[in-house]
């Protein structure tokens, strides 16, 4: 498919599942909906250097957008828990222009400094994905404007861009690593996944060659997530208990497979924010793009607009109205904390 309809098909799922920044307030808060959130499920593709070659089983489809039924419905009364599980790729400047694909999948190192920035200013609780769990599982609560940060794939700008800001704010992370990956060139290597575990963040598995689990035989598809898990293991440590669908794409017997493999959480590419206990094996998640702006992520997580020092540091304009100078540091922020990095609970 050329790079322009493949770019326009992205476009409009993205826009079906309500996370582009321009399709606005109403649509956003049907991402926050626990009804809307169970109706749509929509899987979009990854970069193009983590894609896989064509499975050796079936043909990977290299776009997947599966029409996904409806989730099981919640029972009336049921009390589902908001909490908006953000997933990234690269913090990185997108090295090629024309890698549209590589564009939405790249948060610039300023943009991401100042979405961080952001959730420090306006009270909100960085949150381990193990924490989030727990409260889903047994209905408790979490801290006031809580969000989840995720990362796929395991890339290496993870440790060297995202880690350092995180750290500064004592904020958590998970980061899905492709076993098979590492070492690889744009991968973290296995020393620098080992490194983060020990400052804290978690570790979770994607699987050891990133192929759509969906569209590979129930053997293979075990010993991807198995094997997977179990190197991850071997390197850290320590039990892997968190896991990512590679493209999002999964069936009933993956699903099962997590499970049954000891896996807490499977995280998936469905959009949305409230969660219940019978999803954690499809965990839906908020994908956070690259070209989005400091609004929309504000949008996106139902915080306030974003002040002109924090849009200056995002790098966008400040508001014309506006006679402050354009400072580089919020007015509002608070002393980061000292960084305090812990053992992950996952593990
Ligand atoms: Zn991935």
């Amino acid at each position: 498919m050329p790079a322009a309809a493949r770019w326009a098909t992205l476009l409009f799922l993205l826009a079906l599942a309500g996370l582009l920044p321009s399709t606005g307030t109403a649509s956003l808060r049907t991402v926050a909906s626990p009804v809307d959130a169970s109706a749509v499920g929509l899987d979009v593709f990854e970069p193009e250097d983590a894609e896989p070659a064509p499975s050796p089983f079936t043909a990977a489809p290299r776009l997947i957008a599966l029409a996904r039924p409806a989730a099981t419905p919640q029972a009336p009364g049921v009390a589902g828990t908001y909490v908006p599980v953000l997933y990234y790729h690269y913090i990185r400047i997108n090295p090629s222009p024309r890698d549209l694909v590589g564009f939405s999948l790249s948060v610039p190192p300023a943009m991401f400094r100042a979405q961080i920035q952001y959730l420090a200013d306006h009270g909100f609780h960085v949150v381990r994905l193990h924490d989030a769990v727990m409260a889903i599982l047994h209905h408790t609560a979490l801290p006031a404007r809580p969000v989840v940060l995720t990362f796929d794939d395991g890339y290496a700008d993870f440790f060297t861009q995202a880690v350092p800001m995180l750290l500064g704010h004592g904020f958590s992370a998970t980061d899905f690593v492709i076993s098979g990956r590492m070492g690889w060139g744009s991968y973290m290597t296995s020393a620098q996944v080992r490194a983060a575990d020990q400052m804290g963040f978690t570790i979770g598995a994607h699987t050891v060659d990133h192929y759509a689990l969906a569209s590979l035989s129930q053997v293979r598809a075990l010993w991807e997530m198995r094997q997977s898990k179990l190197t991850l293991e071997t390197l850290l440590g320590h039990p892997v208990i968190d896991f990512a669908y590679p493209y999002g794409s999964f069936n009933a017997y993956d699903e099962a497979q997590a499970g049954q493999l000891g896996f807490e959480v499977a995280a998936s590419t469905i959009g949305g924010a409230w969660h219940w206990p019978s999803q954690l094996m499809d965990l839906h998640r908020i994908r956070a793009t690259g070209g989005m702006s400091l609004s929309g992520y504000a949008r996106l997580l139902g915080g306030p607009a974003p002040s002109s020092a924090e849009l200056a540091l995002a790098g966008g304009s400040v508001p014309p109205a506006s006679t402050s100078p354009a400072a580089t540091v919020s007015p509002t922020a608070r002393p980061a904390p000292t960084p305090s990095p812990s053992p992950s609970p996952s593990g």
